[in-house]
């Protein structure tokens, strides 16, 4: 793809883009900054959903990246999905906890209680280490009870430096397989997260965006779900463009930003 004049905004995902496990990737700092001078507004789109909003801020702020309020987390997509005064089992972290305690809902987190009793209208699952037989156990019953599964992300592993560990996903398979329920899933490259990105920036059309990422079947599948440009960079869980139908490639952010500003 030529420079695109058109581009208004750039949707950035974090790990493998912006850093590896907060280790910052070589020269994206400065794609960021070049991208903002040139009139080019980014919001950095991530299916984490573990971390705070103010954990997200403060990790892009440690590598020179001001972020605040452009942080769009599969937490935040999930939330959306619950409404005031709903009673919802949260098996995931404290960004999940975070988003849907602040939708005015009643919040049980399944590790932090003796134990679960009551009706829920909602199951929310995302990436969290405590997850274990008993929670298992919980999320079955409220599902069987009537309420609705909602998942925060589908992503099977997440990366780490020392290889993948298992993600959100795969706590959300386990709740899937023993409740028989197929879970509504909000995060990349899924509708409820396009949905929010498109809320996020009206009047800004699908061909004036751009997602930027390093996995296809997340990032790629995501531009495909909003219609816009996907660029893909190698620095982080693709390698080779080889057999891939992105509108961009490169090594990397930096490289990104060469071809298209
Ligand atoms: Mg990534």
């Amino acid at each position: 793809m030529s420079k695109m004049n058109s581009l208004k905004t750039v949707l950035c995902d974090l790990d493998g883009v912006i850093w590896l496990a907060h280790e910052p990737i070589d020269g994206s700092t400065d794609a960021i900054r070049r991208l903002r001078e040139n009139g080019i507004r980014v919001l950095f789109v991530t299916n984490n959903s573990f971390s705070t909003r103010a954990q997200q801020h403060a990790a892009l702020e440690r590598v020179g990246i001001a972020a605040e309020g452009h942080v769009v987390t599969s937490a935040m997509a999930a939330s959306t999905h619950i409404s005031q005064g709903e009673r919802v089992l949260v098996c995931g972290g404290e960004g999940l906890i975070e988003e849907v305690t602040h939708r005015g809902a009643e919040v049980v987190v399944p590790y932090r209680v003796d134990s679960v009793v009551g009706d829920f209208d909602a199951v929310v699952v995302g990436f969290h280490r405590e997850f274990n037989f008993d929670i298992l156990s919980a999320a079955l019953t409220a599902v069987r009870g009537g309420a609705r599964l909602i998942g925060s992300n589908s992503d099977p592993t997440y990366p780490t430096p020392h290889g993948p560990i298992p993600g959100g996903g795969s706590i959300l398979a386990a709740i899937e397989h023993a409740t028989g329920v197929k879970a509504i899933v909000t995060g990349k490259p899924h509708q409820p997260m396009a949905d929010l990105v498109a809320s996020l920036d009206p009047g800004v059309g699908a061909h004036e965006m751009m997602m930027v990422g390093d996995v296809v079947s997340t990032d790629g599948a995501f531009a495909r779900t909003l219609g816009c440009a996907f660029g893909l960079v190698l620095s982080g869980m693709t390698s080779s463009p080889e057999g891939i139908d992105a509108d961009v490639v490169g090594a990397n952010l930096a490289a990104i930003v060469d071809q298209v500003v």
